[in-house]
C-alpha cells in the first residue's frame, strides 16, 4: 500500500541535490513509474543526483524516515525493476554518466553507472580493447543496470556475461555508507566476493555508483554467416551438432519462423526466403585464420544436418542487415499489437532440443502463438507468449503456460530466467526453482544489507 511521503522529507532531499533535480510533475512520475515491462506503480518522486556523496545523503535520508527508495538506470528492464510497487522515491542515476578512466596498461575501464553500453563499447574499442557484454538493448541500457541485472547478450556464448566483467564497485548502502568492493587486480580472494553478491541483485542491496571493468584485446577478424532451415528442429539440431564438434563461436543465434514473419510484417518486405522455418545466425572472431577455420566448420555443421541455404556475409553492411534482423525481433513483435509476454528462460546446452518440444507443446495444449528466439549456443531461448491483450480467456490460458514453462524448465535442470532477472513481474514464480532453504538464506543476506526494507522494496521475493 503506498504511503504519502513524510513531512518535510521532499524539502529535505531538495536540499541535497538541489531544486532542478527533482520531478514531481504527473508526466515525470508516470514516465519513471514505467520500464519494457510497461506495468508499476509511480513514485512519489524523482531525484537526479550528480554525485555518490549526494546518493548516500538521499538513502540516509529514506532509511531514516522509511521511504522505499528504487535506483533506476535507463529503464530498458523487462521485468519491472526499476520500477515501484508502492510509491516513494525514484533515484535516477542518469547524471553519473561519465567515463572515468580507459587503463590501457591495467586492461580495464572505471564508469560512472549510467554509461549507455554500447558508448562504452565505442570509446574501448577506439582503444583496441573490447568489452564483449552485448545485450540487444546496448544502445539504450546503462552499464549500471547491466551490472545490476548480470546482462547477458549473443556474445555470452564464448565470452561470458556481464558478471566476468566486473572487477570492483563502489556502492551506496541502503543505511547510507559507501563501500568499495574488489579492486582492480584480476585476482583477490580476500572475505566474501560482496562484487559478485551486488552483480545480478537487480538494486535490492545497494546502489551502484562506480564500476571497474575487466577488459580485453579487441579481436582483429571477425565473420558472421547465415543458415537457413525448412523447420525449427533442423536448426536446433544444428545446434547440438555444433556444439558435439567443440565449435564455441563468439554468438549462435536462433530465430524461429514466428519471430521471422513479425519482422517481415514490421519491415514490410521478406527478410528470409519462403519455406523458411527457423534461421541460425553465427559469429565468430579471433585471428583471420582462426575465424575462417571455425566458419568453414559452422557451414559444414549446418550442411550436415540439412540447412536449405548457407551465407557468409560480404561485407560489413551485409554483417549489420543481418544482425539487425536480430535486433528487430523485440520492437517488431511488439508492433504486433497483441501483449508480448516475454520470458527469458534457459536450459543446460544439451536441453535445448527438449525445450523446444515443450514450446510446441504449449503452443498446441494453450491455443496460443509463441514466437521463440535467442541465444541456442547458451540454451537461453527468450520464449514469448503473444497474447490478444482484449482477450481475457487468452490471458488466463497465458498465465496457466507460463506456469508450465518455468515448471517444464526446471525440471529440465533449467533456470526461469538468464538474462532479464525477477523483478516484481516472476517473484510469484521462484519458489518453483529455489527452496525454501535458499529464499530465507537470501533474504536473510537482503536483511544484512538492508534492515529496514527500503531499497526496491517488492522484488526478487514473493509478497
Ligand atoms: C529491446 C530490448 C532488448 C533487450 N535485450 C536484452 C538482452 O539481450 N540481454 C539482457 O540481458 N537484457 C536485455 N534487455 C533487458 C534490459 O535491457 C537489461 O536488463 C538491462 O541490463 C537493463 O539496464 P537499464 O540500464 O535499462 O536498467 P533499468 O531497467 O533501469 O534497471 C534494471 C534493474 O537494475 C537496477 N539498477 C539500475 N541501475 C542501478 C545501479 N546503478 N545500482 C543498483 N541497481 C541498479 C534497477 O533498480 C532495476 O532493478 C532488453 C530490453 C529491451 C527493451
Amino acid at each position: 500500500m503506498a504511503r504519502p511521503l513524510p513531512e518535510g522529507f521532499a524539502a529535505a532531499v531538495r536540499e541535497v541535490v538541489g531544486p532542478e533535480h527533482i520531478r514531481a510533475d504527473v508526466a515525470s512520475l508516470e514516465a519513471y513509474g514505467q520500464d519494457a515491462l510497461e506495468q508499476g506503480h509511480p513514485p512519489d518522486l524523482v531525484v537526479i543526483p550528480a554525485t555518490t556523496r549526494e546518493v548516500a545523503a538521499i538513502a540516509r535520508l529514506c532509511n531514516e524516515r522509511l521511504v522505499p527508495l528504487v535506483v533506476r538506470g535507463a529503464g530498458t528492464g523487462y521485468t519491472g525493476g526499476a520500477v515501484p510497487t508502492r510509491g516513494g522515491v525514484v533515484v535516477s542515476m542518469e547524471r553519473l554518466n561519465r567515463i572515468i578512466e580507459i587503463d590501457e596498461t591495467n586492461l580495464l575501464a572505471i564508469v560512472e553507472p549510467n554509461v549507455v553500453t554500447a558508448d562504452l563499447q565505442r570509446a574501448v574499442e577506439k582503444a583496441g580493447l573490447f568489452y564483449p557484454p552485448d545485450p540487444a538493448s546496448l544502445d539504450t541500457s546503462s552499464i549500471g543496470g547491466n551490472v545490476a541485472e548480470c546482462a547477458g547478450g549473443p556474445r555470452a556464448f564464448k565470452y561470458g556475461t556481464t558478471k566476468r566483467y566486473v572487477l570492483a564497485l563502489e556502492a551506496v548502502l541502503p543505511t547510507g555508507e559507501i563501500v568499495e568492493t574488489g579492486s582492480k587486480a584480476v585476482k583477490s580472494v580476500v572475505g566474501y566476493d560482496l562484487t559478485q553478491l551486488l552483480v545480478g541483485s537487480e538494486g535490492t542491496l545497494a546502489i551502484i555508483t562506480k564500476i571497474t571493468l575487466r577488459l580485453i584485446p579487441k579481436p582483429p577478424a571477425r565473420a558472421t554467416l547465415l543458415a537457413l532451415f525448412g523447420d525449427i528442429q533442423a536448426a536446433v539440431d544444428a545446434v547440438t551438432a555444433l556444439i558435439r564438434r567443440r565449435v564455441v563461436p563468439a554468438s549462435l543465434e536462433l530465430v524461429d519462423a514466428d519471430s521471422l514473419s513479425a519482422v517481415r510484417d514490421h519491415l514490410g518486405r521478406e527478410v528470409v526466403p519462403p519455406g523458411t522455418g527457423a534461421v541460425l545466425i553465427v559469429e565468430a572472431d579471433g585471428m583471420q585464420s582462426a575465424v575462417d577455420d571455425e566458419i568453414d566448420r559452422v557451414a559444414d555443421g549446418c550442411r550436415e544436418v540439412g540447412a536449405m541455404r548457407v551465407s557468409v556475409a560480404a561485407d560489413e553492411n551485409d554483417r549489420d542487415r543481418l544482425w539487425n534482423v536480430r535486433r528487430l525481433l523485440s520492437a517488431s513483435l511488439m508492433a504486433t499489437g497483441l501483449l508480448k509476454i516475454n520470458h527469458d528462460v534457459v536450459v543446460p546446452r544439451g536441453r535445448v532440443p527438449d525445450l523446444f518440444r515443450v514450446i510446441q507443446e504449449l503452443k498446441k495444449t494453450f491455443g496460443l502463438r509463441i514466437a521463440a528466439f535467442g541465444h541456442a549456443g547458451d540454451g537461453n531461448i527468450h520464449v514469448n507468449l503473444m497474447v490478444d491483450r482484449t482477450n481475457p480467456r487468452e490471458l488466463a490460458r497465458a498465465k496457466q503456460a507460463e506456469r508450465a514453462l518455468f515448471e517444464r524448465v526446471v525440471a529440465l535442470e533449467g533456470s526461469i530466467s538468464g538474462e532479464h532477472g525477477i523483478g516484481f513481474a516472476k517473484a510469484p514464480y521462484i519458489g518453483i526453482e529455489l527452496s525454501p532453504e535458499e529464499i530465507a538464506l537470501m533474504k536473510r543476506v537482503k536483511a544484512a544489507f538492508d534492515p529496514n526494507g527500503i531499497l526496491n522494496p517488492g522484488k526478487i521475493f514473493p509478497a
